[in-house]
C-alpha cells in the first residue's frame, strides 16, 4: 500500500500535475502593448505560442506592413481581387457585419480618412474641409467585394483602403483564448492594449476584477470595477489617442458620415461579451452612433452587454449589468437607471 502511495506521489511530483504557477509576459504587437498572464502547467508554452500567433496576425492585418493581406488588398483596390489568408477574410467579413448592424458608423473602409488625420502619429493635423469631403467619397463598406470560393477580397474603387484596426485586436484576443484552452490554461488575463479577455476565474476561484478607466483622468484611475469570469471586456474611448488644437480634442474614432472625430456624447463605450471580436467591433461603432441607439442595439443582441460614459459624467448600463457585475467607485459619476 505504502509503495503505491509513494508511486502516486512520485508521479504527481514528477509530472508536476498539482503544481500551480502563474506565468506573465509583456510584448509588443498589433500596434500596442500586450500583457499575458496565465496559470497552469503548460502556461509558459501557451504564452509563447500566443505571442507567435499575435505576430502572425499582425503580419497579415497590419496596414503598415507592405506584405500584409490588408496592404495587398489596398494596393489592388479598383483593379483586381486579392486572395488572402482565411484569418483576414474572417475579420473583414465580421467587420462588414458590424458595419451593417451599426448603420455604417463602423466602417473598415475608413482608412483614407484615418490616414488624412494621422492621429497618434507625427503627421497628425486637422485637414482642410475640402480634403475631408473628397476623402469621404472613398469610404463605403458596400464597396468591399467578397469572393467566398477563392477567399478573395477586392475594393471596388481606386484609392479605397481597408483598416481593420478597430476589430483586429478582438479577433486576436479570441485566438489567444483558444490557444490557452488548448494548453489547459484555466485561469488567465489576456490584455491586448486594453482589449481584455478574462479567461476562467482567478486561481482562487473568485471573479476577475477589471477597472473601467476614468476618461477624464490619467491611466489607471477607474470609475468603477467589473467582476467577471470568462468574458471579454473592450472599451473604446476618446482618451487614448488624440491631439488638442485650439482647445478642441481630436480623437481617433472617425465618424464615417462627417469625416471628423465622433462627436456623440459618448466618451467611453465598454462591451462585455463572450467573444472579443464582438466587443471590439461593437465598441468602436456604438461609440459613434450615440447613446440612445447604442443602448437599443446592444439590448437586442443576446449575450452582449455594455456600459457607456457620456461627457456629462452619466453612466448607462444595459439590463444584464447588475450589482454583482459592476460597482461604481467614483462618486463624481451618476448611474442612469
Ligand atoms: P483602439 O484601437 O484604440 O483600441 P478602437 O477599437 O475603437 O480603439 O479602434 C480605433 C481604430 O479603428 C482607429 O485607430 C482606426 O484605425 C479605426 N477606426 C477609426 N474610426 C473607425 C470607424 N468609424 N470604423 C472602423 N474603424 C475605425
Ligand atoms: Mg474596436
Amino acid at each position: 500500500m505504502i509503495g503505491i502511495i509513494i508511486v502516486i506521489l512520485f508521479f504527481v511530483f514528477a509530472t508536476g500535475k498539482f503544481e500551480k504557477h502563474e506565468v506573465a509576459k509583456s510584448s509588443y504587437a498589433l500596434g500596442t502593448l500586450i500583457n499575458l498572464r496565465a496559470s497552469g502547467n503548460k502556461a509558459q508554452v501557451a504564452i509563447d505560442k500566443s505571442l507567435e500567433r499575435l505576430n502572425e496576425i499582425d503580419d497579415r492585418m497590419s496596414a503598415f506592413k507592405e506584405s500584409s493581406d490588408v496592404s495587398k488588398i489596398n494596393l489592388n483596390a479598383g483593379s483586381k481581387e486579392e486572395k488572402i489568408n482565411s484569418d483576414t477574410y474572417f475579420v473583414v467579413k465580421k467587420a462588414i457585419e458590424y458595419s451593417k448592424a451599426l448603420e455604417g458608423t463602423f466602417d473598415p473602409t475608413i482608412s483614407p480618412l484615418v490616414k488624412l488625420w494621422s492621429i497618434g502619429t507625427k503627421e497628425e493635423k486637422v485637414p482642410e474641409k475640402s480634403q475631408i469631403e473628397k476623402t469621404l467619397k472613398l469610404v463605403n463598406y458596400n464597396d468591399v467585394i467578397f469572393d467566398e470560393k477563392n477567399n478573395s477580397i477586392m475594393l471596388k474603387h481606386n484609392n479605397q483602403a481597408l483598416d481593420v484596426g478597430g476589430i483586429a485586436k478582438g479577433f486576436a484576443a479570441d485566438e489567444v483564448r483558444d490557444i490557452f484552452h488548448q494548453y489547459d490554461v484555466k485561469s488567465a488575463l489576456i490584455d491586448l492594449g486594453g482589449n481584455i479577455f478574462a479567461l476562467g476565474s482567478k486561481e482562487d476561484g473568485s471573479s476577475w476584477k477589471i477597472g473601467i478607466q476614468n476618461p477624464f483622468k490619467s491611466r489607471g484611475e477607474f470609475i468603477g470595477i467589473l467582476s467577471v469570469k470568462d468574458k471579454s471586456i473592450v472599451t473604446s474611448g476618446n482618451y487614448e489617442r488624440y491631439f488638442i488644437k485650439d482647445g478642441k480634442r481630436f480623437h481617433h474614432i472617425i465618424d464615417p458620415k462627417t469625416g471628423y472625430p465622433s462627436e456623440s456624447k459618448i466618451i467611453s463605450a465598454t462591451i462585455i461579451s463572450d467573444n472579443s471580436i464582438d466587443g471590439d467591433g461593437l465598441s468602436t461603432g456604438v461609440y459613434i452612433i450615440g447613446i440612445d441607439k447604442s443602448m437599443k442595439i446592444i439590448e437586442t443582441i443576446e449575450g452582449i452587454d455594455a456600459i457607456f460614459i457620456t461627457e456629462d459624467k452619466k453612466i448607462y448600463k444595459t439590463l444584464g449589468i447588475d450589482e454583482s457585475i459592476f460597482t461604481l467607485t467614483d462618486s463624481e459619476f451618476f448611474e442612469e437607471l
